[in-house]
């Protein structure tokens, strides 16, 4: 993939740390700022906390990035891709991406509520399979 084009298209100066950045996130599909931090180590050793923090609120603000909010976990961080659910495992706090007809959960919530809603954010909890061997 094309990193410097798509950090580019979203407005964000290309910098060496930005695309580690992205290509963690890449290889990681979601990971915490801690994490973040720790796979930063080897390459920027002088790269600080609040920098890293710095750099990823900026691409959250050019909507490069995806802040998810888990319950009981940090948040978490991911390449903005088309809309879907997430499942978490409640043991090993792996997540996954799965897709969901939210349009038609939306609808149900809509006439359940008759609140005018257009998000959603969609998070089941559980075992993951290797957890549950
Ligand atoms: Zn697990
Ligand atoms: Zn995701």
């Amino acid at each position: 993939m094309d990193y410097i084009a798509i950090l580019q298209n979203h407005n964000l100066k290309v910098t060496p740390q930005r695309l580690e950045i992205v290509d963690i996130l890449h290889k990681n599909g979601h990971i915490n700022i801690d994490d973040l931090y720790k796979a930063l180590q080897s390459k920027f050793p002088s790269l600080s906390l609040a920098t890293i923090y710095k750099n990823i609120n900026k691409m959250c603000d050019k909507s490069f990035l995806i802040e998810l909010k888990i319950p009981d976990q940090k948040n978490v961080y991911e390449l903005t891709k088309k809309e879907h659910s997430h499942v978490v495992c409640s043991k090993c706090n792996a997540i996954m991406d799965i897709n969901l007809d939210t349009l038609s959960i939306l609808n149900q919530a809509k006439e359940l509520s008759h609140y005018n809603l257009d998000k959603s954010s969609i998070i089941f909890n559980g075992l993951c399979p290797k957890c549950l061997d």
